[in-house]
């Protein structure tokens, strides 16, 4: 592997060698698009510079010049010869880091250069203008010197003569450096690449890296590439555009440039930029040009194209492409457009999608009714779709982990990152939608505003003016990334509709996977969602969740609380009618899907009263006195309710508990049966650990069941099964399977009793394990695949080694995640069951999976 290729060397070496930036300017040179010339310096070079202790070795400065040298011979310029060689030093790291890493332009000048340039060209401000920029982004980008300070000497030179500021811009370097500037462009050339190599390693790339996990170890490569000048005369500009709008999903061209403009003038949002369109009128010919090559860019690479462009002298030159970064509902719609449109096939479309992001595209909007009577404050430029309410933040230091914050920037810049993860939406003053915060919000699918230039920030960073309404910090906002509106004060939400584009993507999915796609699903409510998103049946009906809503609970607190058979069979009987109000209407509603019923699993904290006023109520209630009430919930109280006396170990104790739920389920079904509804039943006894236990109250539950066919002389097919949830049950599956028609994995209590750590302390101290790259994923969040993994293929082993065909599924939190769906897609599970919201996401992350 070389150190160095030139781009037309370097056809069909992959991204993780040249970078992203490169491997497409190889590819776009390759196709023969009008692609300015130049060499990559690969991962693998920055990886041996690494090695060589952060140091170019001779055989890699060897390489460099050679390269050169081909390159001056390709394009007929040469290092400070009468055609002086320019060129820009780019990173590009394997995965595209916006914004994160710098480049330096105009490389190859020095005193020499520029009065060649100026003989050739007869442009005396335009050659003096790249120089000085060239100097300042040097100095900034080698030597860490700031900005700022060459921006100060800008402005108090305006009686001066170029040379002379000039003269002044070295002399800043010397001071602030400690050395002369470097005039020989072969050790330009060396130092910018270096630099380049160590931008890998600096702290906002860090932190960019760790909230995207990307890996560390993969290196950047650089691209030196001939420049083209967009400042060079008034048929000359600089331009972004996304083939497809990028909020939207619309299939138009979308994007910003500036005439007489170079590079990063536009993503620095240091001047507010014109919308494309404008270039149909102001350079109709390029325009054409443009669009028909962001067309067969996007039919090339198969997907949505965000270019990047510059016109020198009435040419139009391409200077980057690569899959543009897009909202979740532009996601979808694109990438059914591009089936439709015979551009990609189905299957493309789907792993096209990113799944972590599609949450957004089901809580997307304002309350409608809510906006009227909101004071609108005033708009800005939509940068991410989205909305989003929040208390006013005006820094990013200032914002406290998990708090609802909007953050107020001038601009945002790479040193933001971490705030603009913790906030809800992100307001800019400057810049416009394809500004850096536009980009990044959008990355992280965060709702955002831009180029908002109304917004005056307060000097004192305490409050903001807008439209002379005066806006402190901590007061609440709701913003607008669909259209950049901006409202005081807290607008409602409301949850996302399922578009058509969505719809057809969803079929598509469905037709494709294998996975069965469940929802864990409580209440008749639940399922009417669950099932509107394509649920195929209930995984998990959490019974003691049923009873979370609204008076029902007491009848709960009435049971547990109870102390004697006689109390308790009383309020049982009560929850029987409760419950099977629920459980009709529930298989009404699913129509024949399977309905998984859990049995009661209270931890007893959970459930009890906390409060004086609660106390009083239930000892009306139960027309006992509080102070009885009182010590009973003192007994009923422990040490450990996650380890206690919970699922299962209930029915152990009080088995009629268990035995009135099965009554109520199975009565529930001949009813629904005798109205002509049809049903699928499935009893689930949670928290089971030994066979025994299972047995001893399998048998009651089967009698109680015998009795209810008994009395409605009736019978229906039912399936009695285990959750598995704890080590001991996966351990002796083979047993378990014996008595057990199916398995549902509760990957939460599982991974919670794996690794010991209760779900509920997790959140102290898991961030520290994350921090400290202890940790890489939340095991809550993600199954853990080496460690509660081998217990559920122990488990599914042994089981399958009784029952072959024993149906096995997951219902833990885990059954919406992706990365756990694939998982469990790979080992060859029946079903995942998940939140009734995150159907959807199972549903195309099953797809995925079996693509
Ligand atoms: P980033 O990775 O931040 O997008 P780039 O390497 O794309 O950085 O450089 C930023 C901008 O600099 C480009 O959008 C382009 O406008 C300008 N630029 C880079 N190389 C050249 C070049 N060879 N000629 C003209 N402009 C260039
Ligand atoms: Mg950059
Ligand atoms: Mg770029």
């Amino acid at each position: 592997m070389k150190n160095i290729y030139l781009f037309n060397e370097g056809y069909g070496l992959e991204k993780m060698i040249l970078g992203g930036k490169g491997a497409n300017l190889v590819e776009m040179k390759k196709i023969g698009l009008p692609i300015p010339n130049g060499l990559i310096a690969t991962t693998v070079a920055c990886k041996n510079y690494f090695k060589n202790e952060n140091c170019l070795s001779e055989n890699m400065i060897k390489d460099i010049k050679e390269g050169i040298k081909k390159l001056e011979i390709e394009t007929g310029k040469e290092f400070e010869g009468e055609n002086p060689l320019l060129v820009s030093v780019r990173s590009g790291a394997p995965v595209s880091m916006p914004g994160m890493m710098d480049t330096i332009l105009n490389l190859g000048l020095n005193d020499n250069t520029v009065q060649k340039l100026i003989e050739k060209t007869k442009n005396e401000k335009f050659v003096y203008e790249i120089y000085l920029r060239f100097i300042e982004m040097f100095a900034e980008i080698v030597k860490g010197v700031s900005r700022e300070k060459f921006v100060k000497i800008k402005e108090y030179s305006k009686e001066k003569t170029y040379k002379e500021i000039i003269e002044t811009f070295k002399g800043l370097y010397w001071i602030e450096t400690g050395e002369f500037f470097p005039e020989n462009p072969e050790e330009q050339i060396l130092m910018a690449i270096e630099s380049i190599f160590k931008s890998w390693n600096n702290e906002r790339a860090k932190i960019y890296r760790q909230l995207n996990n990307i890996d560390e170890s993969m290196g950047t490569a650089v691209v030196v590439q001939e420049m083209v000048f967009g400042n060079f005369n008034e048929l000359s500009g600089t331009g972004v555009a996304f083939t497809r709008n990028p909020s939207t999903g619309e299939n138009e061209l979308f994007g910003e440039y500036l005439l007489e403009a170079q590079g990063e003038d536009i993503v620095a949002g240091i001047r507010t930029p014109h919308s494309i369109e404008t270039m149909k009128n102001q350079l109709p010919n390029i325009y054409e040009e443009f669009l028909s090559i962001a067309k067969s860019l996007e039919k090339h690479y198969g997907d949505m194209q965000d270019i990047e462009f510059t016109i020198e002298d009435g040419k139009l030159f391409i200077l980057q492409t690569r899959n543009g970064k897009r909202s979740p509902n532009a996601s979808i719609k694109i990438a059914v457009d591009m089936v439709n449109e015979n551009i990609i096939t189905k299957e493309k479309a789907i792993l096209m999608v990113d799944t972590e992001l599609l949450p957004q595209v089901f809580n997307g909007t304002f309350e409608e009714a809510d906006i009227v009577g909101k004071k609108f404050l005033g708009k800005g430029l939509p940068g991410s779709a989205g909305v989003a309410v929040g208390k006013v933040v005006l820094s990013t230091d200032k914002i406290k982990e998990g708090e609802s914050v909007i953050l107020v920037r001038v601009e945002t810049s790479p040193e933001d990152i971490k705030g603009m993860s913790l906030a809800k939406g992100i307001v800019t003053v400057k810049g416009g939608a394809t500004s850096h915060g536009a980009v990044v919000a959008r990355g992280m699918g965060k709702c955002c505003v831009t180029g908002c230039e109304e917004i005056k920030i307060d000097s004192s960073e305490e409050f903001f003016t807008i439209n002379g309404e005066r806006v402190q910090e901590g007061e609440i906002i709701s913003i607008n990334g669909y259209n950049g509106d901006i409202y005081k004060g807290a607008i409602k939400l409301k949850m996302g509709e399922l578009s058509e584009e969505l719809k057809e993507f969803l079929e598509w999915c469905k037709e494709i996977k294998t996975l069965e796609v469940r929802m864990n699903a409580d209440t008749p409510t639940d399922v009417i969602v669950g099932k509107g998103f394509g649920a195929e049946g209930i995984g998990l009906c959490r019974t003691e969740h049923m009873f979370f809503e609204d008076e029902k609970i007491w009848s709960v607190r009435e049971m547990i609380i109870a102390n004697t058979k006689e109390d308790r069979d009383k309020a049982l009987e009560k929850l029987l009618e409760l419950q099977k109000i629920d459980f009709k209407k529930m298989l009404h509603k699913l129509g024949g899907l399977p309905m998984n019923v859990r049995l009661l699993d209270p931890p007893f904290h959970e459930f009890l009263p906390k409060t004086e006023k609660d106390i009083q109520k239930l000892a009306v209630l139960l027309e006992k006195c509080p102070k009885e009430i009182e010590s009973r919930i003192k007994e009923l109280k422990e040490e450990n309710p996650m380890l206690g006396h919970r699922g299962c170990r209930l029915a152990i104790t009080f088995p009629e508990i268990y035995e009135m739920q099965a009554r109520a389920i199975i009565e529930s079904a001949i009813e629904c049966k005798g109205e002509g509804g049809s049903c699928e039943i499935e009893i689930m006894i949670p928290f089971i650990g030994g066979i025994s236990e299972f047995k001893y109250i399998k048998e009651g539950i089967l009698k109680e069941i015998e009795k209810v066919f008994e009395e409605k002389n009736e019978k229906i097919d039912y399936k009695l099964g285990t959750m598995m949830e704890l080590p001991r049950a996966c351990l002796i599956a083979n047993e378990i399977a014996e008595e057990s028609a199916f398995f549902s994995f509760g990957t939460n209590d599982l991974t919670q009793t794996t690794y010991g750590i209760s779900r509920d302390d997790s959140i102290k101290f898991i961030d520290h394990y994350k921090a400290k790259n202890i940790m890489k994923r939340d095991p809550f969040q993600s199954i853990d695949t080496r460690g509660v993994g081998k217990l559920i293929v122990l488990a599914k082993e042994l089981g399958q080694s009784v029952k072959p065909n024993i149906k096995i599924g997951v219902c833990g939190e885990h059954g919406g995640d992706p990365k756990s769906i694939e998982y469990f897609n790979e080992l060859g599970f029946n079903y995942v069951s998940c939140s009734p919201f995150r159907v959807p996401i199972a549903i195309v992350a099953s797809a995925q999976s079996a693509i």
